[in-house]
């Protein structure tokens, strides 16, 4: 008989709980370069999930943030920023789509050692709401210094975009907004990285045009009979665009808001 023990988290400490995740997560192979170690011991992920499922949060799993879509596992993470490492580079103009709880963002923020610019859309307000809260108390020492400024946008028309195009990017910046992924976010582009959190299609090639030459995205793309890979897009200098397919994966869609609402 498998007997479930379940953790007492209130007696480990999640410095301890967090190590051991890192630990494993080297050991699947999933986390391999001391920089990514370094933030993935950074950032808390319990300040990304729902309260209710704190004590789970430095298990390797996915869980529900409300409205149908999850954080993802953070093995799924650890890949994204091994893959993207050498495009999060300070200074570089990063997109983060289907941003959910916002903890790629701040992967992402900190991997620019805050001095560059991260855009995470997506299309869930309450999300973006969210996920703005969640980044000012993971990082709040740091916003302390000044050494990056975090915006939230309840609308991705909103006029206040166009000083983002004038802005210096040290101090980094890291814009959350509310929008339609699906679009991209050509207001700010060409991006050196795009990250993107839920499945698409390969017609989606209007995020690719969002990419910068030497740029790298990477997404979940859902192919013939649903199966879907994650695939690595590489721009080179001349504009030129391969793809190299990297493991197989389940991902919620990159879809309309009432279709996400009403459960697909
Ligand atoms: N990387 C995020 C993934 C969240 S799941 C994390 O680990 O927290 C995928 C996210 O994509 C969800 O938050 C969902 O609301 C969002 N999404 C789905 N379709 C979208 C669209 N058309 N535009 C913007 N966001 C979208």
């Amino acid at each position: 008989m498998l007997i479930m023990k379940k953790r007492n988290v209130e007696n480990i400490s999640k410095s301890e709980l967090l190590s051991d995740l890192i630990s494993s997560l080297g050991k699947g192979g999933f986390l391999k370069t001391p920089k990514v170690k370094q933030i993935f011991l950074a950032v808390d992920r319990s300040k990304y999930v729902l309260p209710q499922h704190e004590d789970l949060a430095f298990d390797d799993r996915p869980l529900p943030i409300g409205y149908h879509v999850t954080i993802s596992a953070p093995h799924m993470h650890a890949t994204a920023l091994e893959y993207l490492k050498d495009h999060l580079k300070p200074g570089s103009k990063c997109l983060d789509v289907g941003s959910g709880s916002g903890i790629v963002c701040s992967y992402f923020m900190r991997m620019l050692e805050f001095s560059g610019m991260v855009v995470g859309i997506e299309h869930i307000e309450e999300l973006t709401m969210r996920s703005y809260e969640s980044i000012v108390a993971d990082l709040h020492s740091v916003l302390e210094k000044k050494t990056f400024e975090v915006t939230a946008l309840i609308n991705e028309a909103d006029p206040v975009i166009d000083d983002f195009k004038k802005k210096s990017l040290t101090p980094g910046q890291l814009l959350l907004v509310t929008g339609d992924g699906r679009k991209g976010f050509p207001q700010l582009g060409p991006f050196n990285c795009i990250h993107v959190g839920a499945a698409i299609g390969l017609e989606h090639t209007i995020l690719l045009d969002q990419l910068a030459n030497n740029g790298r995205m990477m997404a979940p793309v859902t192919g013939e009979f649903g199966h879907q890979e994650i695939i690595i897009f590489d721009k080179d200098a001349k504009g030129k665009v391969s793809q190299q397919k990297v493991l197989d994966v389940r991902y919620v869609p990159l879809t309309s808001k009432q279709k996400q609402l009403r459960g697909y």
